[in-house]
């Protein structure tokens, strides 16, 4: 059988018994090349790969019923692969629906998936011995973190910042970033760290990046610059007592700052290059003020402090991802862009 010595067999399971006929699998499997498929058995297909190979390459292929019989406990690897890459709302989409088809072989599983904009992608299990994947430490190649963040410097990025903080709505503007694998920079008020200890812990233990925006919001302007140096003292102590750190960036209380204060205080001033207004319009338009002016390099300005901030942050946030926005904190945009960050300089974005 000549024709048959350039094949390579690819033995794709479905994942459960209600699926009548391995035509309907395939068929229903937009990642599968359908031109390809040569045979179908009640349990396999044989693709072609490339007829003008000779010398295909045999995988040795094991029927995968334990692994059906683990399903669970594979979805649960495989979360975490894709939760590194993805935001939680995509990874649910490819778990609940794209995921239907994959390859055992002897010592790892290939996973074929696609994504809401229908590209195919393809991850890989590594197991020492599938059998054991009940035992969970059998998967070597889960790497990072998947509270950390690759950064991709290549990716347009842009830093979202939220001011007036800390408080009750902190937590859940953090809980969606976790969701969407973003990150932020949080400035908040030293009264407001002394009311709420915990959540300035919690903004810092999840990885985001907290500055200070002075002792209870007095315009630096108005302080003057011994004014200033004291307030900014003061809210530095505080959030020393809390995490044993110093404070590098301060954003002036509204933006208020000039070239005296600037040049006598050594502390990183930021401001920011989109208002999203959401302290002003109270509802969803600020999203679309955001969406509408957002480019690569930009420090977006928002409000922990508002319901109504908090209730449209989902939208944003995808709305960012689907445009390909990488969202960072201030600290890690200036480094993607190549800018240090220096003291006595006002930075209102980074390009
Ligand atoms: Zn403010």
């Amino acid at each position: 059988m000549p024709f048959i010595s350039s094949i390579s067999t690819l033995k794709i399971s479905a994942k459960n018994s209600s699926i009548k006929s391995l035509e309907a699998f395939i068929e229903k499997n937009s990642f599968i090349d359908k031109d390809s498929v040569v045979k179908i058995d009640d349990n396999y297909y044989y693709s072609r790969n490339d007829d003008s190979i000779i010398d295909v390459s045999k995988m040795s292929f094991v029927k995968p019923v334990d692994v059906i019989e683990n399903m669970d406990l594979f979805k649960e690897l495989l979360f975490k692969e894709l939760r590194i890459k993805y935001p939680l709302f995509v990874v649910e989409q490819i778990i609940n629906n794209d995921f239907d088809s994959f390859i055992v072989s002897s010592d790892k599983i290939d996973i074929s998936y696609l994504t809401t904009e229908g590209n195919k992608y393809d991850v890989t299990l590594v197991c020492r011995d599938y059998k054991n994947l009940v035992s969970f430490g059998c998967v070597d190649d889960i790497q990072g973190d998947p509270n950390s963040i690759g950064i991709d410097p290549s990716k347009k990025s842009v830093a979202l910042t939220f001011d007036d903080g800390p408080c009750v709505y902190t937590n859940e503007v953090i809980d969606l970033l976790l969701d969407f694998n973003m990150k932020a920079t949080f400035f908040e008020l030293g009264s407001l760290m002394e009311r709420y200890p915990a959540i300035v812990k919690r903004v810092l233990d999840s990885g985001f990046e907290v500055g200070s925006h002075g002792y209870n919001h007095k315009a630096f302007t108005k302080l003057k610059v011994g004014g200033t140096l004291k307030d900014i003292s003061r809210t530095n102590d505080i959030y020393r007592e809390i995490s044993g750190r110093d404070l590098k960036l301060v954003r002036p209380p509204y933006g208020s700052i000039n070239a005296s204060i600037r040049d006598s205080i050594d502390v990183t001033f930021v401001k920011w290059s989109v208002d999203s207004l959401d302290w002003k319009v109270r509802d969803e338009r600020y999203v679309e003020n955001v969406m509408s002016v957002a480019k690569d390099g930009d420090i977006i300005l928002l409000h922990d402090i508002h319901k109504t901030t908090l209730e449209h942050l989902r939208d944003l946030l995808t709305r960012l991802y689907n445009e390909n926005f990488q969202v960072v904190t201030v600290s890690e945009l200036a480094s993607i862009k190549g800018i240090p960050l220096e003291s006595r300089k006002v930075y209102f974005k980074f390009v």
